[in-house]
């Protein structure tokens, strides 16, 4: 029987699993997080306001064909490396996946060691926030995380919210605020409505499904009378102990804030999304290859989600932001095929079709709400850039000529323990707009992801010392023993 391990148990590694299973593999499923679900399903039992929560039946569904797995929730998977060539006569594992299970920071973590034939990469993405003067100011918070607390606590990130950033992701958080309470004092999209129409007016036939949803959320911001302003960004947090306010300016269609635009809105709170960041750690240590435009860097999988290393799989928001519809589909190709069913094979057919109509809908996403390289002219040289170690965005610029991987080391950005999650692709942008402008030329990467960059010179990117998820020294040498089908 073919094993397939599942890294990740949101919509990607659950629709993966499902598909597995259905194909008649032994599955294992790791996620870090306390229950299945990922980003997208993070209801508490009996807290499924409809309005917040969507797709609960087919998490239900999910949820039951797991029964069929072996399932480990709360373990941090932090090595995932090529197996050893089996035995004469026995099958070698493909993969072999290291995980500690337990509390992030409890100091007796179980050692679960998982060797496979097969493997779904599925870790989603981390919710991208570009740094703004003020934002390291207690009430500041990313979209991803108001929207978390909203929808599994029912708590608000404030009592006077403004939600700034770009793409529709805006909306959801700001109705969750609302319906938990807060008042949201404006949606402020980055992108100017040229950019809107582009990416979202040609071929309207497309977007049918999708219309539905986003009338929902127009009606739930006129309910609830929050203001909803194109081409407009925060470019400051006021306060001095914690959020007063924030300065909103007009934005040009490169995202540079309009002199003589700005304003203060009075809040207590800030939630800033500009997109998202794909968690590429496991891929990369893998060596898959990872390929970057101006979306930023992503997994590259063939036509069945395969990546380019033998047997590994990838599915959902590491491979193209795309959203939950999207995961789904493409954890079931993946899953299908990690479990050795035929691409041409029927049981694929709906769902290659989903994820077909779903990287249209990304390239519209990014098109409509793609980040602009002009967002770094609201930053000032002592805007703190990253948050972990205290690095300014002077500290940066001074060192721009220092290859991108040798940078944690020159000015600490990056070295903190979220490994440069925060602050990867704003460096890269930074440090690309420093070296063009040292050479003369406009800096020639359109978005914060550097590789894309020829001001970089072909630097490699930020993200290329992974480090999976902290782990202690000692649990390093936990077993070696596969623990998968001991059960
Ligand atoms: C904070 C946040 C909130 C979001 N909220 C919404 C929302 O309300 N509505 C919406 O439409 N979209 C939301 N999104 C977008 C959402 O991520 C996608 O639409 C969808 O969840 C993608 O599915 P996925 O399976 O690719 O990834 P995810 O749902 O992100 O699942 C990836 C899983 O991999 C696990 N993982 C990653 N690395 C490791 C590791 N090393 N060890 C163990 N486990 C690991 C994570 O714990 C996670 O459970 C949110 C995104 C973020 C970042």
């Amino acid at each position: 029987m073919t094993r397939v391990a599942i890294l990740g148990a949101g919509p990607a590694g659950l629709a993966a699993a499902e598909a597995a299973l259905a194909a008649g593999a032994q599955v294992t499923v790791l996620d870090e997080g306390a229950r299945p679900g990922g980003q997208f399903w993070r209801h508490r039992p009996g807290l499924t306001d409809p309005r917040m929560q969507h797709g609960v039946r087919r998490f239900e569904q999910l949820q039951s064909a797991l029964a069929g797995a072996e399932v480990h929730s709360g373990a941090a998977v932090w090595s995932v490396e090529p197996g050893e060539p089996g035995e004469p006569g026995e099958v070698g594992g493909a993969v072999v996946l290291r995980a500690a299970v337990g509390p992030a920071d409890g100091a007796r973590r179980e050692a679960v060691v998982v060797e496979a034939d097969a493997l779904v990469i599925a870790t989603g993405a981390h919710d991208l926030a570009l740094p703004i003067p003020g934002w390291t100011l207690p009430g500041v918070t990313t979209a991803g995380a108001a929207q978390a607390l909203a929808k599994r606590d029912g708590v608000s990130v404030g009592r006077r919210t403004l939600v700034a950033g770009a793409g529709p992701f805006l909306l959801p958080v700001a109705q969750s605020l609302a319906l938990v309470g807060s008042t949201v004092v404006g949606v402020h999209e980055a992108s100017r409505i040229g950019a809107l129409a582009g990416g979202w007016l040609p071929k309207p036939w497309q977007l049918l499904g999708k219309a539905g949803e986003l009338a929902q959320y127009a009606g739930a911001l006129a309910r609830h009378r929050i203001p909803y302003r194109v081409g407009s960004g925060v470019v400051r947090v006021l306060g001095d102990e914690r959020v007063e306010g924030a300065v909103v300016a007009q934005l040009d269609a490169d995202w540079r804030p309009r002199p003589g635009t700005e304003r203060v809105i009075e809040c207590d709170a800030v939630a800033l999304g500009h997109g998202f960041v794909p968690r590429l750690e496991a891929a990369i240590m893998l060596g898959c290859e990872v390929a970057g435009d101006r979306r930023g860097r992503f997994v590259v999988v063939d036509d069945g989600q395969r990546t380019t290393r033998p047997q590994v799989f990838a599915a959902g928001e590491v491979t193209g932001i795309g959203g939950a519809d999207a995961a789904l589909a493409e954890g079931a190709i993946a899953g299908y095929r990690a479990a050795g069913v035929a691409q041409d094979d029927q049981r694929l057919h709906a769902a290659l079709r989903v994820r077909d109509r779903m990287r249209r809908f990304a390239r519209r996403l990014e098109t409509a709400h793609g980040i602009r390289p002009g967002w770094t002219a609201w930053l000032d040289d002592d805007t703190i850039v990253c948050r972990c170690e205290a690095v300014a965005k002077r500290a940066i610029v001074e060192r721009a000529e220092v290859p991108l991987r040798a940078m944690r080391l020159a000015t600490r950005a990056g070295l903190g323990p979220c490994q440069a999650r925060t602050c990867g692709r704003a460096v890269e942008a930074i440090v690309s707009e420093a070296r063009a402008s040292a050479a003369g030329v406009a800096a020639a990467g359109e978005t914060v992801d550097g590789s894309s960059s020829s001001a970089q010179g072909g630097d490699v990117g930020f993200d290329r010392r992974p480090l999976l998820a902290p782990v202690r020294l000692g649990e390093l040498g936990g077993s070696d023993r596969p623990t998968n089908g001991e059960n």
